[in-house]
């Protein structure tokens, strides 16, 4: 997937102004939001879940060193081969291998978030071996070359006509139509071809227990368990923050990740699998994959403050209450994941150069860390972002900032230099005043003044006023 994360803003002023999208996101992801806050109501007590998520998710990632070789133990045992890469490259030319060792010239996919991280479909496609997507919303962000829009619904704002007109051209639709029921029997019948071909299947992986080596994936398609049973080679691929430590634990996190993605109970199907198929198993692949990609993450599991972000469990919850991401929807964060989620794992994988905008177009309103299942402070991570920005450019914009920020702090911590410092400015702000306000100055400040003003200085201050009063209350007395 290619990354366009350095022009956030350029792409959210072009989506403010796609009136579809517009209507789209002021009425689903509200109703996404408003089933969860009813479902969550099924639990006895919903804060007490939300809070018990919040805590196994802290001890995940607490322990995820031990966790991983607890997870990586057992799933050997259970018969899958178990391998390690450092980065998307990495885990690229590993799956790479394992089709062209197989001969494998087309490959099935099921939702994984971590190869769209690492390009897995271009770097699949650059070999001449095409992949497909098979979770519906994939399939048409895919053939249509658009990342996801939503993390539950990639798709979800492609209006109807644009899926006809896609199906049409790509996925062998004779008679045009509008009906998403006939849409989707369309897809279900071109990708059902590709199952019954495929001999080399991925998915991703939505928990990794390490108690147990098992893998659980959560859906409502059926098309991972397709991906999962169908083809003879199977390759599972996650992040390392996947593995949680228990199935006890998993079992909690799977309700409240579901009640927090889609608003349902639980999801239509759930696939806890444990090694590759058993001789007297009738389906399942014949050898089992899993990869886990760093790509970054030990970076950020040593920032006691970076940290945090790897609790995420990928539910959607702080994109539907967001109100940045209901303005502009997914494209403009640039990469695979959008809204408040984005906002913390992209600058975190990308780094700060690449992402400078997304972490600062925030209201700092924090529903995302009040609705959040995992327990993360995003406003928090913003300010920090924000800091280390800070930090960064004034460390690479030359001396005179450091001298400015210098000479200011001297004077806010002495009021006689800051009052002599005041009595020099105040002309010369003066001068760029209109109608009692400074609204634009020339050189390095004025990228200030292009989103604020600044009262022009009063003539006279309130200390001198102050002071005269005093001095006439003593001559009258
Ligand atoms: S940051 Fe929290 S609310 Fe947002 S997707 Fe991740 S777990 Fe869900």
């Amino acid at each position: 997937m290619k990354i366009d994360t350095g022009n956030f803003v350029r792409n959210a002023k072009l989506e403010m102004q796609n009136q579809y999208a517009r209507t789209f996101l002021s009425l689903l992801p509200p109703y996404i939001a408003a089933r969860r806050v009813k479902v969550m109501g099924s639990f006895p007590d919903p804060a007490a879940a939300q809070e018990l998520s919040r805590a196994i998710r802290a001890e995940a990632v607490a322990r995820m060193p031990d966790l991983l070789e607890e997870f990586e133990k057992n799933a050997i045992a259970a018969g899958a081969r178990v391998l390690w890469a450092r980065n998307a490259a990495e885990a690229n030319e590993m799956i790479l291998s394992i089709a062209r060792e197989r001969n494998v010239t087309m490959v099935t996919k099921g939702k994984s978030m971590i190869s769209e991280e690492t390009g897995l479909n271009d770097a699949l496609a650059r070999e001449g071996i095409e992949p497909f997507e098979t979770d519906l919303g994939e399939f048409i962000a895919q053939q249509l070359g658009r990342p996801p829009f939503h993390i539950v619904g990639p798709a979800i704002n492609v209006p109807v006509e644009e899926v006809c007109d896609l199906f049409m051209k790509k996925a062998g639709m004779q008679e045009e139509t509008t009906d998403p029921v006939e849409l989707g029997y369309a897809a279900r019948l071109f990708l059902r071809d590709k199952f019954r071909r495929a001999r080399l299947g991925i998915t991703g992986v939505n928990m990794a227990v390490a108690d147990t080596g098992a893998i659980i994936n959560v859906e409502n398609e059926g098309n991972i368990r397709f991906n999962k049973s169908s083809p003879r080679t199977q390759v599972s691929v996650m992040s390392p923050e996947k593995v949680v430590p228990t199935t006890t634990d998993a079992l909690h996190l799977l309700r409240v990740l579901c009640r927090n993605c889609t608003g349902q109970s639980i999801s239509a199907y759930v696939s806890i699998d444990r090694g590759p198929r058993e001789p007297a198993e009738i389906d399942g692949p014949e050898e089992l994959f899993i990869i886990i990609v760093d790509n970054g993450r030990s970076r950020l599991y040593h920032d006691p403050k970076l940290r945090e972000a790897l609790r995420c469990i990928r539910c959607g919850a702080c994109l539907n209450l967001c109100p940045v991401y209901a303005k502009i929807g997914g494209y403009p964060y640039g990469w695979a994941y959008s809204g408040p989620m984005g906002q913390v794992l992209n600058p975190a994988l990308l780094g700060l150069e690449e992402t400078g905008d997304l972490f600062k177009a925030c209201t700092l309103c924090g529903t995302c860390r009040e609705v959040c299942p995992a327990g993360i402070d995003h406003p928090a991570i913003f300010l920090h972002y924000r800091a280390l920005e800070v930090k960064r450019k004034r460390r690479s914009s030359g001396r005179w900032e450091a001298i400015l920020f210098g000479v200011w702090g001297t004077a806010a911590a002495h009021s006689a230099v800051w009052r002599f410092l005041y009595r020099l400015a105040r002309p010369v702000l003066a001068v760029f005043g209109k109608k009692g306000k400074i609204e634009a100055m020339p050189g390095p400040f004025a990228g200030w003044f292009g989103a604020r003003d600044l009262p022009v200085p009063a003539r006279r201050t309130f200390r001198d006023q102050w002071r005269e009063s005093l001095s006439k209350q003593g001559g009258a007395s």
